[in-house]
């Protein structure tokens, strides 16, 4: 079995605000061994539930500039994607279309949450809101989505209680490893590592136990989203749907929102991307 662990870091263990999660704060480097020690939790209880029977692991890097976890920390029985700006950005490797299996650690809930550490979708400067065919989603929704799309099902997912309620609506059966309650944006009632760890490790277990047919309960299946793809970005600022709208294929809906509607999740994703990095922050 082949696992993919896609990571990002606002829901890492004790983290609650930007200064822990920005390479130039203060406080970022205690919170990239904290992160990596979540990583490592995932990777023990998925190998405890599968008996040992996973033979490849790759913990794919996608907060900020992709060069978060330690590798030198890092369970050996993982390889690390790491580094920006790659194809598939915070689900990078999956298009290898070899993995059985994925988990999200260290997520955070979609923007406009309330009580969630750092909620945001993609870009807390420029994206107001985003919907995949209709449905508003954040990076839990639109990067299980890419992962659906190469036929891969996420089973468990670690971050605040706002994180592992957006998934647990959005896949049913999924695990969830709360390891903080949020209290506001930037405020939480967070577990130490010690304990959190415990948690992550004891839902990855859970979640694999149950994908192997060893415990009972709803199995998560690949999210999968029908063609033709509709993908719809509003913006924080008209003048970013004003650069957006230069793509090929770009829809103005109204002075903030652009729709891109594409043949799959994969392109989808891509103009998703395109557009958000189009838009400029200044006008
Ligand atoms: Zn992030």
């Amino acid at each position: 079995m082949k696992l993919f662990i896609a990571v990002d870091m606002e829901g890492a263990t004790g983290v609650t605000c930007w200064d822990h999660v920005d390479p130039k704060g203060a406080e970022y480097n205690r919170f990239r061994h904290l992160l990596t020690a979540d990583v490592n939790a995932a990777i023990e209880g998925a190998l405890a539930g599968a008996g040992g029977a996973i033979d490849r692991i790759l913990v794919s890097d996608g907060h900020w500039n992709g060069g978060n976890v330690l590798i030198e920390e890092l369970n050996p029985e993982a390889e690390l994607n790491s580094g920006m700006i790659s194809p598939f950005s915070m689900v990078e490797g999956i298009q290898d279309g070899h993995w059985d299996i994925a988990m999200f650690v260290g997520y955070h809930a979609m923007i406009g949450t309330r009580n969630a550490i750092l909620d945001h979708t993609w870009s807390s400067t420029r994206v107001a809101n985003l919907w995949l065919n209709g449905a508003l989603v954040g990076e839990t929704g639109l990067n299980s989505a890419v992962c659906g799309a190469f036929g891969v099902p996420v089973l468990m997912i670690s971050g605040d209680q706002a994180v592992c309620g957006e998934a647990a609506n959005w896949i049913p059966g999924i695990e969830t490893a709360v390891v903080k309650q949020a209290q506001g944006r930037t405020a939480a009632q967070c577990l130490p590592p010690s304990v959190s760890g415990a948690v992550i490790r004891n839902a990855a277990e859970k979640a694999v136990r149950g994908y192997l047919g060893l415990e009972g309960g709803v199995v998560p299946a690949p999210v999968i989203v029908a063609a033709p793809v509709s993908i719809s970005v509003q913006f924080a600022f008209s003048h970013m749907a004003d650069s957006a709208i230069l793509l090929p294929g770009a829809k103005r809906l109204d002075g903030r929102t652009v729709e891109f509607t594409s043949p799959d999740v994969p392109t989808a994703y891509r103009s998703f991307r395109a557009a958000v990095s189009l838009a400029n922050v200044q006008a």
